[in-house]
């Protein structure tokens, strides 16, 4: 069989939640032997997205795990500010580890863990290329940190370093869905987690320095060369007639 690929997704409550969720789970439908971890950043489980997973025809698991109120992104913040999904990235990591052990049989450690944002845009190829995964794999990801993309460089085989326009000297400087992880080191290393006090941009390389070194990559994506994924992001819907209306008492509830 097949390793299962865990897709590791924290989401939050927005006007665009429902839209990134359906796009998701649709392209996920496309991918064989693929379980969804959602995890909400909220104190309990909403039912919208309760809902669209009963809907969705995936096999998932739906978790929730607020972010702390100081670690939290205000809506006048700039996105830089803090990191974002941390705390549901770790929740989705402890399910995991525990649902692994309480699983019998020999073929509980097979699979490969991937963390996937919920408004990236992702191939179906990018499934097919990390599912061989043996420890860390690595491909490039698009428009990301302001190029058009980031990669590592492959030479005779092996990553020697990676083209980004920013601190290159970062142990792993990836974007989170450059990289997808084996299972078996993961549940190798208990402990391995992303700290969401690492400064800015180190957030990746927290939870992989523990686990890899840059030679031990393996690179993916016809040696790095193709863009399979992208670091898309949504923009936030205008309301202003909307709000124009809600104060005329006429605004839609939903
Ligand atoms: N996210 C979250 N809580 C927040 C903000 C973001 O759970 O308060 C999730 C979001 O749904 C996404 C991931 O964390 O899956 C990364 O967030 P975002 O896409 O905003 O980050 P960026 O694209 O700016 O790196
Ligand atoms: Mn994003």
């Amino acid at each position: 069989a097949k390793p299962t690929i865990f897709v590791i997704t924290p989401t939050y409550a927005r006007l665009v939640q429902k839209a990134e969720l359906t796009r998701l789970s649709q392209t996920f439908l496309h991918v064989p032997q693929l379980h969804w971890i959602v995890v909400e950043d909220s104190p309990h489980k909403t039912p919208l997205v309760t809902d669209l997973l009963v809907k969705s025809g995936l096999t998932y698991t739906h978790l929730h795990m607020p972010t702390a109120k100081d670690r939290k992104l205000q809506e006048s913040d700039p996105s830089w500010l803090k990191p974002r999904g941390v705390e549901q990235r770790n929740e989705g990591l402890r399910w995991l580890r525990e649902d692994r052990r309480a699983q019998p049989g020999g073929d509980n450690q097979q699979g490969v863990v991937y963390f996937a944002d919920d408004d990236n845009t992702y191939s179906l190829q990018i499934f097919e290329e990390m599912r061989s995964t043996q420890r860390v794999s690595v491909w490039p990801v698009g428009l990301v940190g302001g190029m058009k993309y980031e990669r590592p460089v492959v030479e005779g085989g092996k990553v020697v370093r990676f083209h980004t326009g920013w601190r290159p000297s970062r142990p792993f400087p990836m974007d989170m869905a450059g990289f997808a992880v084996s299972l078996k080191l993961v549940l190798a290393n208990p402990e391995a987690c992303f700290d969401g006090d690492a400064p800015m941009g180190f957030l990746e390389s927290s939870f992989l320095q523990g686990l890899v070194t840059m030679d031990e990559l393996e690179p993916k994506a016809d040696s790095c060369s193709k863009v399979l994924v992208w670091h898309t992001r949504t923009e936030k819907p205008k309301m202003k007639r909307e709000e124009a209306l809600q104060a005329q008492g006429l605004g839609s509830d939903r």
